[in-house]
């Protein structure tokens, strides 16, 4: 007989069952005899519900029958639980602490692509037979020579590392390549294109290679690997062979070799027959970052926002049916079905995108080390700028630290002068964009034929419309925030609802004829710059102008190709890839950052200035970075000018601890939004009352205030603070008004635990 899971007791008669609706509760259901077998932990069911039906998941069988008049099971939906026990578990650990339902974690875990069932056709590419027979040879188009042909070259040999076939898309995305060349591949015979449906959660329609297969092209390492990364793997590597669960945090700059630890800590894992799972910021999770892992691991599921609900389901299904045992993926991924997981990697763990900014408001790197511990399993979080809740479970010896300090290629770091903006105003104005230090270094660069990056983390033309005689300016009505005025579209624009407005030719107030339009945007320094040196080609990479992952990659194509000499951006070129023509990285204004109302404020802009400041001097020449601001002295300036967050976690110690901010103490926040100012600080008021009936000893609670965004979309938001240095009480307390807010007025509570944003 096949051993059952836990809580599976097929003589019970009873199962609880959890459906995706913010309730706590589970709901029992009598189990009829046909389906006693099939009604396990993880499994789908139909089940009636108010007056329809739904589906649900069985969370547990049970004996006892705590309610009278019980409803029957309708059905059960698949053929096998669609989570195992370890998944179950971890949705359960997440339900719990985020304060959310188990089903809604489902919901959130398992792509909506493997929920729903549905067998959609979808278009593949396979090897023409023909094709197949040159598999061996050097170059599988040996006699293609005319327009193109490198390209249908590449999408033949993707095509033949993948084992022959793959859906449509993803061959497009591998092979970066349009649909046309797989269109003329295919009338000469090279391929063929079908339609046809994945099979059970999707999967290769033949040609499937096996394990064994792909072992075959999975290359190894080029090079040796550093003493650094060589002490590195060693220290994982023991403790993946060990299968007990600890925390690695991996600290290393950007080229100092991390993705290759991680490569050889995963065939490590995957050599022992255990799989394991990789997370990458959203943003990182580039074809070539596939492909990387790709080429050396053998081939890897990948699951990211970007792929249709199917082609999820595809891989979600190769997991499942263990045919393989490598994920990559953004934060969902957590939940990703991995056979025999045995390790997790999260890469750019300080990145704030892993925490998901609505329901279940989980943090993927927090739930990385829960999966971990559940499973007893390693796991290794890296970054260039660790968060200072990591540098203190290092400090205090919950993490192995490891640290790889130089790049590989042994280059220096990059000298970086700070500017004070007030020295160099001039008497009558605001100092200048760009002040005489940047444009000396800028000046230099452009005569040595070198390239620069040039960040500021606002993008538009000017951040503040205003009246310099009555002091009025341009905010959105909706959101009660300034305004940002976009030059090439001459309007106005809501950065937060993105509503779109146009500038009026005099003050709304006083009527004076002369609105000025100040702090400048990443718009204004282009402008600026195209007037200084108008021979010179220049890029600008922010949101308006990278409107899509394929705009972004070519904006960044053409500065690495040398096409554009100066890049000005937002935050998003301080992710981009190693320019090895950039020598110089001017940060425009520092500032911008260090006056958010956050207590994280200082430690963002230290990491984000680190980053900024990694991207200089990547080649063979020296690097230089010059930051203006107006606090030369803000020890976040002084960490980033020594690269040293260590620096950082000194000095913000003794205030957080104060505070009892993180990592000294809980968080916990309770925003209220509501379309009327008044019921929203009513409901606020309401739950102040309750949490202070009720809140254990040694839990503050603060407000309600205002949230610093206190309109936002047309709703006002109140928010609530909760802190405790004790984490169980914090969420006893939590747990009391986050079950309440469902029969509370109509106004949204929103209950966050370990909120990453105050705003
Ligand atoms: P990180 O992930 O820290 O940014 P990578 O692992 O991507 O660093 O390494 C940066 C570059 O250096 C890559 O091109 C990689 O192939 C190369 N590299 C990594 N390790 C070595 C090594 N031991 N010897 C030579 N080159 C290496
Ligand atoms: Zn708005």
């Amino acid at each position: 007989m096949v051993s059952l899971p836990p809580g599976s007791e097929p003589r019970h008669p009873f199962a609880r069952i959890a459906l995706a609706i913010p309730v706590p509760e589970l709901f029992d259901y009598r189990v009829p005899i046909e389906l006693a077998e099939a009604v396990v932990p993880g499994a789908r069911v139909r089940v009636p519900f108010g007056r329809g039906v739904r589906i649900g998941y069985c969370i547990e069988r049970s004996a006892e029958q705590r309610y009278e008049k019980l409803k029957e099971i309708e059905a059960v939906v698949d053929d096998a639980p669609l989570l195992e026990p370890d998944l179950l578990n971890l949705v359960k650990w997440t339900a719990d602490y985020y304060l959310c339902s188990v089903g809604e974690v489902i919901e959130a875990a398992v792509p909506k692509g493997v929920r729903d069932g549905k067998k959609r056709s979808i278009r593949w590419v396979k090897l023409s037979s023909s094709s197949t027979s040159t598999a061996t040879s050097e170059s599988p188009v040996p006699t293609d020579r005319g327009p193109g042909s490198a390209q249908r070259q590449k999408i033949l040999r993707v095509l033949e590392k993948m084992g022959g076939a793959l859906p449509l898309s993803e061959l497009l995305e591998l092979a970066s390549s349009g649909e046309s060349s797989v269109k003329t591949l295919e009338r000469r015979g090279r391929l063929e294109i079908l339609r046809a449906p994945p099979p059970e959660f999707g999967g290769l329609p033949s040609a499937s290679p096996s394990t064994s297969e792909l072992s075959a092209w999975r290359t190894p390492p080029p090079y040796e690997l550093t003493p650094e990364q060589q002490a590195a793997v060693s220290t994982i590597e023991s403790e993946i062979t060990r299968s007990h669960f600890s925390t690695l945090l991996l600290e290393g700059v950007t080229g100092s070799g991390k993705t290759e630890v991680y490569l050889h800590a995963i065939r490590t894992a995957l050599s022992l027959g255990k799989g394991a799972l990789v997370l990458l910021p959203e943003i990182s999770l580039t074809p070539q970052t596939v492909e990387r892992f790709r080429e050396r691991l053998g081939d890897v599921a990948v699951l990211h926002s970007l792929l249709t609900p199917t082609e999820r389901s595809m891989h979600y299904g190769r997991l499942r049916r263990r045919e393989i045992r490598v994920a990559i993926g953004a934060r969902s991924a957590i939940f990703a079905p991995i056979p025999e997981l045995g390790l997790i990697v999260v890469d750019e763990c300080h990145e704030e995108s892993y925490k998901q900014e609505n329901s279940p408001r989980y943090h993927a790197r927090d739930l990385s080390v829960v999966r971990a511990s559940q499973l007893e399993i390693p796991v290794i979080l890296g970054s260039a700028t660790p968060s200072l809740e990591s540098l203190e479970n290092v400090a205090r010896g919950r993490f192995i630290g490891l640290k790889l300090p130089n790049r590989v290629t042994g280059q220096q770091r990059a000298t970086v002068e700070i500017v004070d903006r007030r020295t160099e105003s001039a008497d009558d104005g605001p100092p200048p964009l760009l002040g005489p230090k940047l444009l000396l270094r800028l000046r230099e660069v452009i005569d040595r034929d070198e390239q620069a990056l040039l960040f500021l983390n606002r993008r538009g033309f000017a951040r503040r419309i205003h009246c310099p005689r009555c002091g009025y300016h341009l905010e959105c009505p909706d959101c009660d925030i300034a305004l940002t005025y976009h030059k090439r579209s001459d309007r106005s624009l809501c950065h937060y609802c993105g509503s779109i407005r146009p500038v009026p030719e005099s003050c709304p107030d006083c009527a004076f004829p002369g609105v000025r339009r100040t702090l400048a945007g990443t718009e204004r320094i282009e402008e600026t710059l195209a007037k200084l040196f108008p021979e010179l080609p220049i890029g600008r990479l922010d949101r308006d102008t990278a409107t899509s992952a394929g705009r972004m990659e070519e904006i960044l194509a053409k500065f690495r190709r040398g096409e554009t000499r100066i890049l000005i951006g937002t935050q998003m070129i301080a992710k981009g890839h190693d320019i090895p023509g950039v020598t110089l990285v001017g940060v425009i204004d520092a500032d911008v950052a260090l006056g958010l109302p956050d207590f994280r404020a200082a430690e963002r802009t230290a990491q984000i200035l680190c980053q900024v400041a990694g991207r200089a001097g990547r080649g063979d020449r020296p690097g230089r970075v010059v930051i203006q601001t107006r606090q030369p002295e803000h020890y976040a300036l002084q960490a980033a000018q020594l690269q040293d967050l260590e620096l950082l976690r000194e000095r913000e110690a003794p205030l957080r601890k104060l505070l009892m901010y993180p990592p000294y103490g809980y968080l916990s926040r309770i925003l209220c939004e509501d379309a009327s100012d008044q019921r929203s600080l009513q409901t606020a008021e309401d739950l102040r009352t309750r949490l202070d009936q009720k809140r254990a000893g040694t839990v503050k609670v603060l407000g309600p205030a205002p949230a610093p965004l206190s309109k936002l979309r047309g709703r006002y938001r109140y928010h609530i603070l909760l802190k405790a240095r004790d984490r169980a009480a914090l969420h006893r307390t939590a747990s009391r008004v986050a079950w309440a807010k469902a029969r509370w007025s109509s106004t949204k509570v929103i209950v966050d635990i370990d909120p990453t944003s105050l705003m």
